[in-house]
């Protein structure tokens, strides 16, 4: 279906003509999350942290959940709570350290918290139980990552101790990889082979926690024997490749498109610069438009940006602003004020990625979209109307 025929269901904001806007494919996600379903052969915990990596926390949950999703993971406890208050009653996984202070919410809202330290874990038992609650955890091992998680020596007495404390239940186990989108296996390789080891310890003690994860969405794709009774998938579910590496199936659609408008269309003599500190001066005479988009939109302040107007790719020049950036308009006619600029996405058969963007800016896809701000009203579309 074409982008212009497709029904736009929810504007948060209510924006009627918003000024610097993203526009949400929410059918994409669905897609997505059903193509890692598929391939996965198990359950995909949706991944929606950092605002659902800059694409909407709160409709990017409930539509993975409309197409049968039953996991969300998220980063903080914050995350699980806004969820919560939102009616979103699925299970929930914080990946992260939550603090003591949380456990009792935790257990009230039945959201899952990831342990790896004995001092914690002692802290959440007495707050727990002595309410006479009980909070659901999962363990997290460090296999290599060397970020969080308890150490494989220590791993099965850890699980041990803490599955004799009260008010705390250990319903999971996993662990995390940190070059699964990578060529070079071996490292992989080792860290399924340890996580397999303390499962194999943990059995011959009777422990087999009824959740046991390991993937990232690059590991879907390159370490099928990884995926256990869960997978915990991000990148791929919003349809950007998880590295260069690491590509996606053409079956997989990316959701989220930024777009501004013109504001201003100015006709300057040769020399002239343009914008702060003159970082661009026009060659000969030239036409500039100003676009509202700017940094605090997430749309960083480095040279070599650029930006889709009538079906022609351009570059911005000079600085970018805090909200506007200035872009050039060189075998661009008849663009007027108000007319759409599209940053990330397609426009007339032409297309800009997230992937373009991160190249251009020295990074990831990751970082280009949770980077998108706040202050980006969200239009939410199904482009497939069968689904939903
Ligand atoms: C963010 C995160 C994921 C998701 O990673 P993607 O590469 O986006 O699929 C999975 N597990 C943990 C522990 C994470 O922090």
């Amino acid at each position: 279906m074409q982008e212009s025929k497709a029904r736009f269901i929810l504007v948060r904001m209510n924006h009627p003509a918003p000024t610097a806007w993203l526009e949400i494919d929410l059918s994409a996600i669905q897609n997505n999350f059903r193509e890692l379903g598929r391939i996965s052969r198990t359950k995909v915990a949706a991944v929606v942290k950092a605002n659902a990596y800059g694409h909407g926390l709160i409709e990017v949950s409930q539509a993975v959940l409309k197409a049968g999703g039953e996991w969300l993971a998220v980063a903080r406890f914050e995350e699980a709570e806004q969820l919560r208050r939102n009616w979103i009653m699925t299970p929930i996984l914080v990946l992260g350290y939550t603090p003591p202070e949380q456990v009792i919410e935790a257990a009230k809202e039945n959201i899952r918290l990831t342990l790896f330290d004995a001092r914690t874990a002692l802290q959440y038992s007495t707050q727990t139980s002595g309410r006479g609650m009980t909070v659901k955890v999962h363990i997290k091992i460090n296999t290599g990552m060397n970020r969080l998680g308890v150490d494989p020596p220590e791993a099965v007495e850890f699980i041990r101790w803490v599955s004799g404390l009260p008010g705390i239940e250990i319903e999971g186990i996993f662990t995390h990889f940190a070059r699964a989108d990578e060529p070079d296996f071996d490292t992989t390789d080792r860290q399924i082979r340890i996580f397999e080891g303390v499962l194999t310890s943990l059995s011959s003690i009777g422990i087999r926690p009824k959740w046991v994860h390991a993937s990232n969405s690059a590991a879907v794709f390159n370490f099928p024997q990884a995926a256990y009774d869960m997978v915990r998938c991000g990148i791929a579910l919003y349809g950007l490749h998880p590295s260069p590496d690491t590509m996606l199936p053409d079956t997989f659609k990316p959701a989220l498109t930024l777009k501004t408008r013109v504001t201003t269309v100015r006709e300057l003599e040769e020399g002239q610069g343009v914008g702060y500190n003159y970082r661009y001066y026009t060659a000969q005479p030239e036409k500039i438009a100003t676009i509202a988009i700017g940094y605090a939109d997430g749309f960083r302040r480095v040279m070599g940006n650029k930006a889709l107007l009538h079906g022609r790719e351009t570059s911005v020049v000079g600085s970018v602003c805090m909200d506007q950036c200035m872009i050039s308009l060189d075998g661009i006619d008849g663009v007027q004020v108000g007319d759409e600029v599209v940053l990330i996405g397609k426009q007339d058969g032409l297309q800009r990625t997230a992937e373009d963007i991160a190249r251009e800016w020295g990074t990831v896809n990751y970082e280009v979209v949770c980077g998108m701000a706040d202050r980006l009203p969200r239009k939410y579309y199904y482009s497939n109307e069968g689904n939903g």
